[in-house]
């Protein structure tokens, strides 16, 4: 980017955050439901941009944040299994189960491989290692392993399994919305999960709870201008669903992606940290795939974890606290040392607000 095209781009976000400031009439609690849009708000400073009555509070937006200790513990005592190798995306390596983390079981000598496509766990299995894909995230990589589900099965692999800990978004948001420690009066709507659900899953809560939300992107001006559409809407008493992000969001989304997903998938009650059991929210194999089920093959139970008694997460995730509001924030829990996934994760909220805070200061 030239330095005409950095002051063209400095100019149009001062002018979006004098227009929010110029349209918004009330005090309003804006929710960013993606661990993404929580770490472009730090990172480009855009709470500072906005007037005081604009809060900008985090949501349950980070896929491994909302995962439970219980099924971080399953990983665990899979990958402590002679000859597992267990396949994860890297952000679930340090984060803590009861007792360890899948990184110091590494150490210890487990099998644990970083992937960066589900396809990969796939390949190892071909090649003869017993591998666990650990099936964590939200609608957005949930189509990914899908496909990497329905691959094994096709080839047969006796090989690979899948530990499923995937989440579905809209019954939480329903969840949160109705929680009364939540007031929350507009939605930012999560660029990759809608890409995928497509911004018309968003209109029965919409409507049930008379919040708007609008679609946004990840530059500052797309923030923005999602933003200054939510105050607009606030302003004029309306609640409806926008989209500020159009040129990857479609009313009815991806349709092929969301197909591929219950191929193999069907929506199961599920456990979410912070939040609690929700209907409907997770994902496990459908009857056809059972004989993937990680925890089935190998006589694993799910049990509830015990989190560190310091940890907020819980808080974080409903946007009931800010991460600075948590007494362990900058203190017990630091990113080298995280005592709660949000610290850990790369879109935690309490990373988030450490990572830019740290560089405001230096
Ligand atoms: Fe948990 Fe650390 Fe965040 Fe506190 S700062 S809520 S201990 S992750």
């Amino acid at each position: 980017m030239s330095a005409d095209g950095d002051g063209r781009l400095v100019e149009q976000v001062h002018a979006l955050a004098d227009e929010i400031a110029a349209v918004s009439d009330r005090p309003a609690r804006l929710m960013e439901v993606c661990g993404t849009h929580s770490h472009a708000v730090a990172r480009y400073g855009l709470r500072q941009l906005l007037p005081e009555q604009l809060d900008l509070l985090s949501g349950p937006g980070c896929p491994v944040c909302v995962t439970p200790t219980g099924q971080v513990d399953a990983a665990i005592e899979l990958a402590r299994m002679p000859d597992v190798t267990i396949a994860t995306f890297g952000d679930m390596i340090r984060v803590p189960g009861s007792d360890s983390t899948l990184a110091e079981e590494r150490a210890r000598g487990a099998s644990i491989r970083i992937i960066f496509s589900p396809m990969e766990a796939v390949d190892l299995a071909k090649n003869g290692e017993q591998v666990v894909l650990l099936g964590v995230g939200f609608d957005t990589t949930a189509p990914g392993v899908a496909v990497a589900v329905a691959e094994a099965k096709r080839r047969d692999l006796k090989t690979f399994s899948i530990l499923c800990a995937h989440k579905l978004l809209i019954p939480a948001l329903d969840v949160l919305l109705d929680s009364p420690d939540v007031a929350v009066d507009g939605l930012i709507g999560p660029g990759h999960v809608s890409a995928i659900i497509g911004a018309d899953a968003y209109r029965p809560a919409v409507e049930r709870f008379h919040i708007p939300c609008v679609m946004a992107g990840f530059e500052p001006a797309d923030i923005l201008r999602a933003i200054l559409a939510l105050v607009t809407q606030l302003r004029d008493d309306v609640a409806e669903v926008g989209n500020e992000y159009r040129r990857v969001v479609t009313d009815e989304g991806n349709t092929r992606a969301v197909a591929a997903i219950y191929e193999v998938f069907e929506a199961c009650d599920s456990e979410w940290r912070g939040i609690g059991v929700i209907p409907g929210a997770g994902l496990r194999l459908r009857p056809e795939y059972a004989d993937l089920d990680a925890l089935t093959r190998y006589g694993v139970q799910l049990h509830e974890g015990r989190d560190d008694p310091r940890c907020r997460c819980g808080e974080v995730l409903r946007g009931a606290i800010r991460p600075e509001q948590c007494g362990a924030f900058g203190r017990a829990c630091v990113p080298e040392h995280p005592l709660g996934p949000c610290m850990v994760s790369s879109e935690g909220a309490c990373a988030a607000v450490y990572k830019y805070r740290l560089m405001d200061e230096s």
